[in-house]
């Protein structure tokens, strides 16, 4: 599931056809009869959950709900449905997405009760500091290079007069090697994994996404796409929505409560020596 949300997501993004993760390479010799190899040899990726504190009543379920804006445009269904509702909401950004949505950003900024803006990095390259590829996207590469696509998303959003710093950070596709994790937190940032995949990169059918949304509990992080304003999950993002407040949820950004993730992507970053 989450491979396809993924590699979705970058397909749709990237100018790089996107290559499966568990597909072989093409010059790879068949394996008989064996799993084929996920990735070459390299530190292990991880894709962190990540939840929020509980409301714990039952008739007032507490979810956040978390879009990221890679590149591309705006989803006016999911903007104008988050407006008209009032509804809060945390929107991971990017350098690149910043630059060709400006009007969207205003309205960010003249909501500041309603959306919380945060890091989704500069170039949207995978934040994982050695050389591999991730669904056929090649990784930051290094230490340096996740430090300058963590640092070069800030910069851009300060640049594009966002005042508030981000607190939070979320790589391109998702995905962390542990190291790379220990960085973002020493840089200061919590990582944002999530607890629910929304959309799957944005490809699901407008059906689906209702489904996956109906599904959510109290303390669920949802993450969905709101750049790609001509596919159908959109159509199902809005509803979903409207349904989940119909029910009684009670919507928070991340920075509203108290949020727990695994490989700690929220806990105290270790000194490192
Ligand atoms: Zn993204």
């Amino acid at each position: 599931m989450h491979a396809r949300l993924f590699a979705a997501a970058l397909f749709l993004a990237a100018p790089i056809p996107a290559l499966a993760e568990n597909a072989a390479p093409p010059s790879a010799p068949a394996a008989p009869a064996a799993k084929p190899a996920i990735r070459a040899a390299g530190p292990r990726l991880v894709e962190p959950h990540l939840h929020i504190e509980k409301s714990k009543d039952p008739k007032r379920p507490r979810v956040a709900l978390t879009f990221d804006a890679c590149m591309g445009q705006t989803d006016k269904r999911i903007l104008y449905t988050l407006l008209e509702k009032r509804i809060p909401a945390t929107i991971f950004v990017t350098a690149r997405w910043l630059k060709h949505n400006p009007d969207t950003v205003k309205v960010f900024l003249a909501n500041p009760d309603l959306f919380e803006l945060e890091d989704h990095g500069e170039n949207h390259i995978p934040a994982i500091d050695y050389a591999t590829t991730v669904y056929g996207i090649a990784t930051a590469g290094s230490p340096v290079a996740v430090g300058r696509e963590v640092a070069g998303g800030a910069d851009a959003m300060k640049a594009a007069g966002i005042e508030t710093a981000p607190r939070w950070f979320r790589g391109a596709t998702a995905k962390y090697d542990l190291s790379a994790i220990r960085e973002i937190r020493a840089m200061g940032y919590r990582v944002a994994g999530y607890s629910v995949n929304g959309d799957d990169g944005s490809l699901l059918g407008a059906a689906g996404v209702e489904k996956r949304y109906a599904a959510v509990k109290d303390g669920d992080v949802i993450i969905s796409h709101i750049n790609q304003p001509t596919h159908a999950a959109g159509d199902g993002i809005a509803k979903a929505i409207l349904a989940l407040k119909e029910r009684g949820v009670d919507f928070v950004r991340l920075s509203d409560v108290d949020a727990t993730g695994d490989f700690e992507t929220t806990t105290q970053a270790k000194p490192t020596l």
